[in-house]
């Protein structure tokens, strides 16, 4: 597929996605598109970087809408293999990052997640030899993650973070909003808003991380639907802990609205 490409000398840009198409993922597209000669979009949803109990068999799926989306924004080929292309019979190789990056936040509360991230955009990397892949700062540990992998395992790979696309009422994009209904939508916005207020109150010179979490957690509390999975602040280069805010944090949180888990952070630079 991208051998051509490759022997030409086209620089080649690398979109891994799980598929249902937004925004989010599209903004990932247009700077690839703007920066690669050939722009290659993966869409596979990966088994093993969901927990049991975990909504795989749920996740939102439509290729067609996909493919026609991608086609609109001239990408010149989609990836979307199989899970027994990915992972045959008898597959046990996998690749774990380790460290304070994968041990904190959704690592915490999803384990197993990043190995299995790290091994499909391991694989995905492999198969699709991108010169550039390109990561949403929406899954800011993720991309942290895949750059921590690139520097030790020495792929020769630029990975380019795209910021947070939002809806205009603030809530992140994401496949799984469809999972929320008219009421849970609203009561999504306690992310969002949980992240504002904290950081008008680091402009109005509050810097005690303590303190700052409290305030977002009794944002989040107005919510009868939400429940908090994590509320925390982190250097924003390593995920290392700070109790004040007196470097570049990253502001990263993970609410239940019903039976849906959303994420969502702020990247603070002071
Ligand atoms: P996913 O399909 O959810 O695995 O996401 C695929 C890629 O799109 C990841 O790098 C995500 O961080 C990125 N992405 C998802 N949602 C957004 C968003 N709202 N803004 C920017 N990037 C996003």
């Amino acid at each position: 597929m991208v051998h051509r490409p490759k022997k030409a000398g086209k620089s080649i840009g690398l979109v891994p996605t799980m598929g249902y198409l937004h925004e989010g993922h599209l903004a990932l597209v247009e700077q690839a598109r703007k920066q690669c000669d050939t722009v290659v979009v993966s869409i596979f949803v990966n088994p093993i970087q969901f927990g049991a109990g975990e909504d795989f068999d749920t996740y939102p799926r439509d290729l067609s809408r996909d493919q026609a989306l991608l086609e609109e924004k001239r990408v010149d080929a989609l990836f979307a293999p199989s899970i027994s292309e990915m992972y045959p019979a008898g597959y046990h190789t996998f690749v774990e990052v380790g460290g304070e990056i994968t041990a904190k936040l959704c690592g915490a509360s999803r384990p197993g997640h990043f190995k299995g991230v790290a091994t499909v955009v391991s694989k995905l990397f492999n198969i699709c030899l991108p010169d550039k892949a390109y990561f949403g700062q929406k899954d800011a540990q993720q991309a942290m993650v895949i750059e921590k992998m690139v520097r030790e395992l020495n792929f020769p790979i630029e990975i380019v973070r795209v910021p947070i696309v939002r809806e205009a009422d603030g809530l992140a994009k994401s496949s799984r909003n469809v999972y929320l209904d008219a009421e849970q939508r609203k009561q999504a916005l306690v992310l969002s808003k949980a992240l504002a207020e904290a950081h008008s109150r680091i402009k109005q010179g509050e810097r005690d991380v303590a303190r700052l979490k409290e305030i977002m957690r009794a944002v989040i509390a107005a919510s009868p639907q939400a429940n908090i999975d994590y509320v925390e602040i982190y250097d924003a280069a390593d995920l290392s802990d700070v109790e004040q805010v007196d470097r570049n944090v990253l502001i990263a949180l993970a609410v239940k609205i019903g039976s849906t888990r959303l994420i969502d952070n702020l990247l603070v630079e002071v």
